[in-house]
């Protein structure tokens, strides 16, 4: 449970590439939760960018007028989005896994169709507050009611990055700051949504290690068989998770080089996968943090799995009705 102060009932969304999914917040608990397969990604690879962004919009509005319907009482609803949002603005100037998506004010938009002030911000950085808030509500005499910083990486269909640092959502200037997914983990890799080559997140995402295993043996199946296949033993499904965890580490290690922050939390419908990456993971961490930080980095599992999203979008809305 986490605090919300004299707002009782908030909508959170996650808006994902292949999933959209919907909580209502009551006095900080999570009472109701739907997720369907909403396939964003797919609708903007397949359409012109005004005939996706439109079916987008529907289809998110529909979803949140059904929420409305059962839970009429939400004040705001708070959005976690996959892309880059202008800090102020909201306006989301571009999202690399939602091709044609750029420059749009779902805010703006949504608000009008839902009669309620709408919230966008980054998808791992609501998910990143989330799991903070979450920090500061546990056991007062527990050491993590004292952390003011921290890095949530989310591996979903991309890879974000959250910070929080002095207790507060870090954004950047541009609401660029953490694009981890885009840190360049393979010099001349594979081409990737952003435009530039050998991001970690086309290595470190269900697409990257869909696309891994797919250059490894020449076929294209799901991620999900793919975790499936590593753990029956399947030597191309074990070594595609490992290249994962490997840039996922070297993306890692640079970032604590520059910030020095020693709380990471690993979030994200991949992490359910996280078996399957960790050994490799912390040996290639160990070996590419400067040694004097080797030993005081912690990597955990977030809190709320996959619920970070919506209740940190739920919690950072509070502040358009408090
Ligand atoms: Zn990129």
């Amino acid at each position: 449970m986490v605090q919300t102060g004299k707002i009782n009932m908030l909508m959170g969304i996650d808006v994902g590439g292949t999933n959209l999914r919907l909580g209502i917040l009551d006095h900080g608990l999570v009472i109701d939760d739907i997720r369907f397969q909403a396939n964003f990604s797919e609708i903007c690879k397949n359409n012109p960018a005004d005939v996706a962004w439109h079916k987008i919009l529907e289809v998110t509005a529909n979803a949140i007028n059904e929420m409305l319907k059962k839970h009429p009482d939400v004040s705001a609803v708070g959005i976690g989005f996959p892309g880059f949002i202008a800090p102020n603005t909201q306006i989301i100037l571009q999202s690399p896994n939602l091709p044609g998506i750029l420059n749009v004010d779902l805010s703006a938009a949504l608000s009008a169709m839902i009669k309620r002030p709408v919230l966008v911000e980054n998808d791992a950085l609501v998910a990143a507050y989330g799991e903070f808030c979450s920090l500061k509500s546990h056991d007062k005499a527990s050491a993590k009611t004292r952390i003011q910083d921290l890095i949530y990486v989310g591996l979903g269909t991309g890879v974000g990055g959250g910070l929080i640092l002095n207790g507060q959502p870090f954004g950047g200037q541009h609401g660029m700051a953490m694009e981890i997914g885009h840190m360049i983990t393979v010099p001349n890799g594979r081409l990737c949504g952003c435009g530039n080559h050998g991001c970690m997140e086309q290595y470190a995402s269900a697409t990257g290690v869909a696309l891994s295993y797919q250059d490894l043996t020449g076929e294209a199946i799901a991620v999900d068989a793919i975790a499936r296949l590593a753990r029956a033993g399947d030597v191309e499904a074990i070594k595609a998770y490992e290249l994962a965890g490997v840039n996922l580490a070297i993306a890692i290690a640079n970032i604590v080089a520059v910030l020095d922050i020693r709380l990471i939390l690993i979030g994200g419908g991949m992490s359910h996968a996280w078996d399957l990456m960790a050994d490799v993971f912390h040996a290639t961490l160990n070996a590419a943090l400067i040694p004097v930080l080797r030993g005081k980095i912690e990597v955990e599992i977030s809190n709320f799995g996959d619920q970070a999203g919506i209740i940190g979008a739920a919690l950072l809305s509070s502040t358009l009705v408090s």
